[in-house]
């Protein structure tokens, strides 16, 4: 498990396991030559995406961003995804890192796509759905709650309503509506493209330069130095590219470690500006 530790805050890389999909998902219009130097497939032409949920503490919360894929559909994972959990899954990390599923006070979805909001709720003894975290307080944008309640053609294989409406109905689930400060270090920023309601994360501390957790507006580091590189599951392209440059600029002031929520070589890294004039994500070493 990666951990960083700032004066401000302490990151935990929590992994719920790695999914394998065809490349044209993540790459999207760009030709296999080019993506395929970069991240070798296997023999069906499959990549892989790690499922990485920052867990933070700051401010003296345990705070969850994402919840990876959860365990209420195993079936649809094995043979969809592949999903595979070396690692353990999500809640066996989080056991790893010393805290419990009732310890976590926050929990912040970027978006509600069936990776990033499984293991939002569970099952009890009893089989009814429940959310995982007992005592914690979930927020999402408004915008992608209806979006995901209303799905259509397109969303409908990733949105699964038992991730997010029992939360809802438990009244446990805080709808934003744009921009937010959820505790005195940490905000959302509203990251529309991949889905119109995504947000990203960000924490900012006195101590150091800040830490963005980018969500899937560029799962991949590559996705965020290459502005034209979007990948084929959003549902708004030309929204995701204005929304990365904006994302772009405001990296290259800031200087923030940025996540890469699905990037199995490069998790965390920082944008730079190359003597060339090129943009380039320098991984995060240490
Ligand atoms: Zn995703």
């Amino acid at each position: 498990m990666q951990t960083l530790t700032t004066p401000g805050y302490t990151l935990h890389l929590l992994s719920d396991g790695i999914t394998w999909g065809d490349g044209a998902g993540p790459f999207g219009l760009v030709p296999r030559p080019r993506w395929s130097k970069l991240l070798p497939p296997d023999a069906e032409n499959r990549v892989p995406m790690a499922l990485w949920n920052p867990l933070l503490r700051v401010d003296g919360k345990w705070v969850l961003i994402d919840c990876g894929a959860g365990d209420k559909d195993p079936a649809t994972f094995a043979t969809q995804y592949f999903l595979q959990r070396p690692d353990g899954s999500l809640i066996e990390q989080l056991a790893t890192a010393g805290v419990t599923p009732e310890q976590i006070d926050i929990v912040v979805l970027t978006h509600l796509h069936g990776d990033h909001s499984g293991w939002a709720t569970r099952r009890d003894t009893n089989g009814r759905i429940v959310p995982t975290f007992a005592n914690a307080r979930y927020y999402v944008q408004r915008q992608e709650y209806h979006d995901a309640t209303h799905p259509n053609e397109r969303t409908r294989n990733t949105y699964f309503a038992d991730n997010f409406v029992p939360l809802f109905e438990a009244g446990v689930l805080t709808l934003l509506e744009g921009p937010a400060q959820i505790t005195p270090s940490l905000r959302v920023e509203p990251t529309p493209g991949h889905c119109m309601g995504h947000q990203s994360v960000i924490i900012e501390t006195p101590e150091q330069p800040p830490l963005l957790l980018i969500g899937d507006l560029t799962p991949y580091a590559w996705h965020l130095a290459r502005t034209a590189w979007v990948t084929a599951y959003d549902v708004f392209p030309m929204t995701t590219i204005e929304t990365k440059r904006s994302m772009q600029s405001w990296c290259l002031a800031h200087n923030p470690v940025i996540v890469f929520a699905h990037d199995t070589l490069t998790p965390m890294g920082r944008l730079v500006k190359t003597d060339k004039g090129f943009l380039d994500v320098v991984a995060l070493t240490r």
